[in-house]
């Protein structure tokens, strides 16, 4: 007979297995209960990370906005070298127009930077008059900045003054209407993204890509005001850096003094020229492959220039003076406004990525009319001086290093030239004794200031701005710095 179980007729191989199943039944259940019991009792509370630091200084409300204002781009005289014959034929760059607004709880402030020559007081009226449809009293003649990055290939035609009309062919109705509609619509895009954020500043100096327009007139000023500066350019490099509060990028602002003249005048394509170029290099870096999103503007406290011959003693042009277009560094314009677009994008670029000095502060803004033809200015302790009309002279036909004019004026000149002040007089009439002599020794050609017909021919009453937020102040004044 075969081998029989001992008890309950299970057989000795049953017994084994249920003894292990009831060892390893008991086995997980105890290890169930100690997960249990170390996950509810056994760990200490896990630490909570140590509250960051209350930021010391309350952050602003700052939103950024860029929409296109391109405009028409066929037959638009481009604004900037006074060439009626310069017309538009195409597109080299859009032309983009960037808001910034800052609000610090109680004030606001608005910047406003556009691809375009320069902002006329038309211009400015018309985009205060739609903010003010739109926001009432919120966005003011105070407390909004409008700027031009200076480019010489963009539109013209949306000034009111003679002069200024005379070399673009009139009022263009089709030039201003872009223009208003894109700045507005980039405060828009900028009041809609309002967000809580920071400011910080740095700056640098950018070498190789800018040199004086006019080295012969800077010899001019006195040798102990020279003396303070290595250098007849101004080298530096302002930036801007707004971030959220999680210090994510949302926007830059940089200044640099470059003259936008790096596309010529013998260029027919609307351009935003070195400036625009370099803002659209730091947002593709932002927006690989997109559209920018980012906005980052571009925009020039004073000019200087990028072109010419330095070695040229007299800075007027010799032989003729069509050779002192501009032409460098590159081979040709094109070329130039990549390299220099590029210098400043990148300079921008390294002090935007090591920016820390914050900005704090409250935001104030201030606006004012000053008729500039009766300014007293003190000369010294007792001598006070007076401004006058306003005129155009010889050395305003001579132009600049990085453009002469056309005909045989020379800059720096003292002296009238009796052929061309009969054609000018019998043309257009001759100063009064009151304005020569203010203007004296600069010889009067054009007469502008005294001169209002079909409509004043220069502007007399300008508008000056001030904006601060903390410690950075921006200065608007309607002018061509040099
Ligand atoms: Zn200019």
């Amino acid at each position: 007979m075969g081998r029989k179980s001992s008890c309950c007729g299970a057989t000795a191989l049953e017994v084994t297995l249920a003894i292990l199943f009831i060892a390893m039944t008991i086995v997980c259940a105890t290890l169930i209960a100690l997960m249990v019991t170390r996950t509810t009792h056994t760990d200490p509370e896990p630490t909570a990370p140590p509250p960051s630091p209350p930021p010391q200084n309350t952050p602003y409300l700052i939103g950024v906005g860029r929409a296109d204002c391109t405009g028409p781009a066929a037959d638009i005289p481009l604004m900037g070298y006074a060439n009626t014959q310069q017309k538009a034929a195409g597109i080299h760059t859009r032309l983009y127009s960037r808001a910034f607004i800052i609000d610090d709880g109680t004030r606001r402030v608005v910047f406003v930077t556009a691809d375009v020559g320069m902002i006329s007081q038309r211009l400015r009226l018309e985009v205060l008059q739609a903010l003010q449809e739109k926001y009432g009293d919120q966005y003011r003649q105070d407390n909004v900045v409008l700027s031009g990055t200076h480019t010489h290939c963009g539109p013209g035609g949306y000034f009111q003054y003679t002069l200024f009309m005379i070399s673009s062919s009139g009022y263009i109705k089709a030039s201003v209407q872009p223009l208003v509609n894109g700045i507005v619509k980039s405060i828009d895009r900028a009041h809609q993204n309002m967000r809580p954020g920071r400011i910080y500043r740095n700056r640098g100096e950018l070498d190789h890509s800018s040199i004086n327009r006019s080295p012969h007139s800077y010899m001019n000023n006195p040798e102990d005001e020279r003396l303070r500066y290595k250098d007849n350019t101004d080298k530096q490099v302002l930036v801007l850096k707004f971030t959220d509060l999680d210090g994510d990028g949302i926007g830059m602002l940089s200044w640099f003094a470059v003259h936008a003249v790096s596309m010529n005048y013998t260029n027919r394509l609307v351009s935003s020229d070195n400036m625009g170029y370099a803002s659209y290099l730091l947002e593709q870096d932002k927006n690989p492959g997109e559209l920018p999103g980012q906005v980052r503007a571009f925009t020039c406290t004073c000019m200087s220039n990028t072109t010419c011959d330095e070695q040229t003693v007299s800075s007027a042009c010799l032989c003729q003076t069509k050779m002192c277009a501009a032409f460098g560094p590159g081979d040709d314009m094109f070329e130039s406004t990549r390299i220099i677009g590029q210098n400043i994008y990148m300079k921008a670029k390294e002090l935007y990525a090591t920016a820390v000095e914050e900005v704090t502060g409250s935001v104030q803004s201030a606006h004012q009319w000053v008729n500039m033809t009766d300014v007293s200015v003190p000369i010294n302790s007792s001598h006070t001086v007076s401004t006058c009309k306003p005129a155009l002279g010889h050395s305003f036909a001579a132009g600049t290093t990085d453009g002469g004019g056309d005909l045989n004026f020379t800059q720096g000149a003292v002296e009238g030239d009796p052929f061309w002040d009969g054609i000018a007089g019998a043309l257009l009439g001759r100063p009064s004794n009151e304005t020569k002599e203010c203007h004296r020794p600069k010889p009067i050609l054009f007469n502008t200031g005294e001169m209002n017909t079909p409509v004043p021919w220069h502007p007399q009453i300008v508008d000056v701005q001030i904006l601060t937020v903390g410690s950075v102040a921006v200065v608007a004044v309607p002018g061509e710095m040099t």
